[in-house]
């Protein structure tokens, strides 16, 4: 595992261009050429987007998404195709390509056009602006310590009209010690450092940003897990 010391934004957009890029477009797509803590990841991964998914009304005509951090456009793809109207950026222009790419490729292959063609774009969250009635960022904060999220979850809720749906890797003792022994992330399946968040770190930096906690979920698997949160205007 690198430690990316206090440079975290520029070693996690290298490792998402790079091997990162390689080893995640697997992950989150449909072939077999994948290990079984790739697959496992795999379907905890979908989990937590089908999860989110049923937190949204299926009817999503009209409503603007921001997807701060959306790979390859796991959780963007079918938001667009429920009708939303959907803006997804990340750091890595690799992953902005492959979520364009994607979504060309769902059209190619029959899936009915959205109505509103989503738009992918390299940036860095911190630097999205505008404002969208939901702002979804989906376990992209494991890469950040928690200072980073604090001014992260600020930002985000400044862009957010309505709700703010983010998800991490919880800190509890127990994964706590998974990680140290490295059971989490084992051998050669990282190249960025991994951060886990308390909940009560989480929430404390929503209620900073005038926002309020109004639902929570946790996806566990094997070597995935993820906690959910929608959050709301105080
Ligand atoms: N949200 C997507 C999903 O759930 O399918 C991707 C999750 S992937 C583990 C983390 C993603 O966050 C990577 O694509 C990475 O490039 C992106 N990312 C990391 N830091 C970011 C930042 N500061 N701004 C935008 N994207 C970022």
């Amino acid at each position: 595992m690198t430690s990316t010391g206090g440079n975290e934004k520029a070693a996690v957009a290298n490792y998402f261009n790079g091997v990162g890029f390689e080893r995640w477009n697997k992950i989150y797509g449909t072939t077999d050429d994948v290990n079984s803590v790739q697959l496992d990841i795999r379907k905890g991964h979908a989990q937590t987007v089908d999860k989110v998914l049923s937190w949204l009304p299926q009817d999503l005509s009209g409503v603007t998404v921001c997807d701060a951090g959306c790979g390859t456009g796991s959780l963007a793809l079918p938001l667009a195709l429920h009708g939303a109207d959907v803006a997804g950026f990340d750091i890595s222009q690799a992953m902005a390509d492959e979520a364009a790419r994607r979504y060309d490729a769902a059209v190619a292959a029959g899936a009915r056009e959205a109505a509103v063609r989503p738009r992918f774009a390299a940036s860095d969250l911190q630097a999205v602006s505008g404002r969208f009635h939901t702002v979804a960022c989906i376990d992209v904060l494991i890469h950040y310590p928690q200072e980073r999220v604090n001014e992260m979850i600020a930002h985000l809720a400044g862009l957010a009209e309505e709700r703010v749906i983010l998800s991490f890797a919880p800190s509890t003792p127990y994964y706590e010690v998974l990680k140290r022994i490295g059971e989490l992330f084992p051998k050669g399946a990282k190249a960025t450092r991994a951060y886990l968040h308390t909940e009560q770190a989480v929430e404390a930096a929503f209620n900073a940003a005038g926002w309020r906690v109004v639902r929570r979920d946790l996806t566990a698997t094997r070597f995935y897990f993820s906690r959910l949160f929608e959050a709301v205007r105080m």
